[in-house]
């Protein structure tokens, strides 16, 4: 599997930030710098994985990852927020998120979170889920 990463956030540092950082430890990034934007990307490219900010403009990324989850996305959702006080873990989880992280990035903890996720889409792919 191809190891790409959405990044979602609405400060032009953090994004940069990720870029960087991800590009390094040899992720194929892209960035997006709202939901909305993300949204129109995701109609044509698909992500594995997909980190989001939660507090932006027009649309917070609990809403985001609902949508996704709505379209039947399988991706793994990760929110990163310098605000981790302001979201139930419980809510961010029924929201479709399968993990958070806070700011300020910790590379080593960036990188286990999305070493996590590339393993787990592998699991779900191996043992297909039957509903
Ligand atoms: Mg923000």
């Amino acid at each position: 599997m191809k190891k790409k990463v959405l990044v979602v956030d609405d400060e032009d540092f953090q994004r940069e930030l990720m870029q960087k950082l991800l590009s390094k430890l040899g992720y194929t990034v892209a960035v997006a710098e709202s939901p909305e934007v993300a949204l129109t990307l995701l109609e044509t490219e698909e992500f594995p994985v997909i980190v989001t900010d939660l507090i932006m403009l027009d649309m917070d990324g609990v809403e985001f990852c609902r949508q996704i989850r709505e379209s039947n996305m399988e991706s793994i959702i990760i929110a990163l927020t310098g605000h981790g006080e302001l979201y139930d873990p419980e809510k961010l989880k029924n929201a479709g998120f399968d993990n958070h992280l806070s700011k300020p990035i910790r590379i080593d903890v960036i990188q286990q979170a999305l070493e996590e996720g590339f393993e787990e889409l592998k699991r779900r792919k191996a043992a297909p889920k039957t509903t």
